[in-house]
């Protein structure tokens, strides 16, 4: 990774409170020498970044931490990953998608002095499919004149060009105004109580345990049936006060109805648990620990990990695993929770309440990592170390590079490590194992990607 790391986290506060949120992301997407690099200089009011005259001049640096009128967002300049002339427009359409599943607000740079190209077109598409705010402008408007030139760009469908000179910086402030206004409002900080009951799935196979499991937390604690998600008939969701918290269950009706044995169930089930997932944030997926693991409870842990949510394996009816069993047990699990060594293990008897108690911290933990989010800097910081221990293995006679890495999402946590080359799986779950050491996330599943930057 060498000094690029180390240089980018400079431009990150030392800390970031871990519960501010992340900053909102701007990037800045145009096809080459429309002056990107010059217009996001004269955002963050300084001049070091290289400017060229050659089209596609390779820069590392890529994000910034910009501030207009105190507001706070991180600014992404692709402009480093203009590539070669060749098969140009497509590379750029490619760049442009990335910053829109990336970024917040899309700064599309257009060159009004030259008018709309091609290159310019097909970003246009994939930003008019994406969705997300672009702010459309038209540089090198260096004077009055040169404004009508701008209007032009009112065909590229991207709505009112914001006519400026990053150059001399005529308009620029007006264009920041434009792109605050885009910005997605901070969401306050909305954690736990404040968001509403957690939401748990309860999965497992039948005859594993779940009623039962219901009857006894529900039994122990204040139940509240809550009807509003279902219908009158059938209330859906039961809210479950646990550990001191309402916990919302989801689709109980499910779990108590008695249906579930007749013709076809096995197809009825898989959607349940695909629905159940879909709306939790956390599963407990029982397993049945008096007896083998079966192609079922796989199925389950299967759906439970494509879903990405938070998980709990819970073995219950230990009540009937005597010390002989235990040993070969703990071999089996582990063989068949390979997949997922991150998932949280509880042992339980939802018959005798055995550590059923010790469910509720292994949920809050899972939740927690799976909403934790990682300050870039800190990020950042971490992979030069880690790279400049172990450097990824050279493809091709060449040494890839990690050019940046960011957080682009939680809940689950997603990592996107920005690279100058192929990274192969191997060293990519190296990374994700080390990650886990590093930032926790137990209970959670974590994704890390690349994008290469060639
Ligand atoms: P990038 O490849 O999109 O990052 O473009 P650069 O920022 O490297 O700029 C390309 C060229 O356009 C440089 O020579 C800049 O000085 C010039 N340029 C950038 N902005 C303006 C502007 O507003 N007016 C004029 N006249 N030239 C500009
Ligand atoms: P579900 O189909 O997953 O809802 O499973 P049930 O809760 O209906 O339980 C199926 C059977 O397993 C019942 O006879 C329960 O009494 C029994 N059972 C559930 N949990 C335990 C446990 O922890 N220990 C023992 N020994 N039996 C259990």
């Amino acid at each position: 990774i060498e000094s690029e790391l180390a240089d980018l986290t400079a431009d990150e506060p030392e800390e970031e409170e871990p519960d501010a949120g992340p900053l909102p992301i701007v990037a800045v997407v145009g096809r080459p020498n429309v002056g990107k690099s010059t217009l996001v200089n004269r955002i963050i009011g300084r001049r070091e970044a290289v400017v060229e005259d050659v089209p596609g001049v390779t820069r590392d640096r890529v994000t910034y931490e910009a501030n207009w009128r105190g507001r706070r967002f991180t600014l992404v300049d692709t402009g480093g990953w203009d590539p070669e002339a060749t098969g140009m427009a497509l590379k750029i359409a490619e760049q442009a998608q990335i910053a829109a599943e990336l970024a917040d607000v899309i700064l599309f740079v257009v060159d009004a002095s030259v008018g709309i190209t091609d290159a310019d077109e097909a970003v246009g598409a994939v930003l008019r499919r994406s969705g997300k705010p672009v702010v459309l402008t038209a540089n090198k408007v260096d004077n009055q004149l040169q404004e009508l030139e701008a209007n032009e760009l009112w065909a590229l469908g991207l709505g009112e060009p914001q006519p400026v000179s990053a150059l001399h910086g005529r308009s620029s402030g007006d264009l920041l105004d434009v792109v605050l206004n885009a910005l997605p409002e901070t969401p306050p900080v909305v954690f736990g109580a404040a968001r509403g009951p957690r939401r748990v799935a309860l999965l497992g196979k039948p005859n594993v345990g779940k009623s039962s499991l219901l009857n006894k937390v529900a039994g122990e604690e204040r139940v509240l049936v809550d009807p509003m998600a279902g219908t009158t008939r059938d209330p859906v969701d039961e809210l479950i006060q646990l550990g001191g918290k309402p916990w919302r269950f989801i689709d109980t009706a499910g779990i108590r109805r008695r249906d579930r044995e007749l013709k076809g169930a096995d197809f009825y089930a898989a959607m349940r648990t695909r629905s159940a997932l879909e709306r939790a944030e956390v599963a407990i997926v029982l397993i049945d620990a008096s007896d083998v693991l079966t192609e079922q409870d796989l199925r389950i842990i299967s759906l439970a990990i494509e879903s990405g949510r938070a998980m709990v394996v819970a073995f219950n009816k230990w009540d009937l695993v005597d010390e002989d069993r235990r040993y070969y047990l703990e071999k089996e699990i582990e063989r068949q929770l390979v997949r997922t060594p991150w998932a949280l293990r509880v042992n339980i008897s939802a018959l005798t309440g055995r550590h059923v108690d010790k469910l509720v911290p292994a949920l809050e933990l899972a939740i927690d990592s799976w909403g934790t989010r990682v300050p870039t800097a800190r990020l950042n910081q971490f992979l030069t170390e880690l790279v400049q221990a172990t450097p990824p293995p050279v493809r091709g006679g060449k040494q890839p590079k990690i050019l940046f890495a960011t957080q682009a999402s939680t809940e689950p946590p997603k990592f996107v490590l920005f690279t100058s080359g192929f990274l192969e799986e191997t060293y990519r779950r190296f990374i994700e194992r080390r990650l886990r050491e590093e930032f926790g996330f137990a209970g959670s599943p974590i994704e890390v990607t690349m994008r290469i930057r060639e």
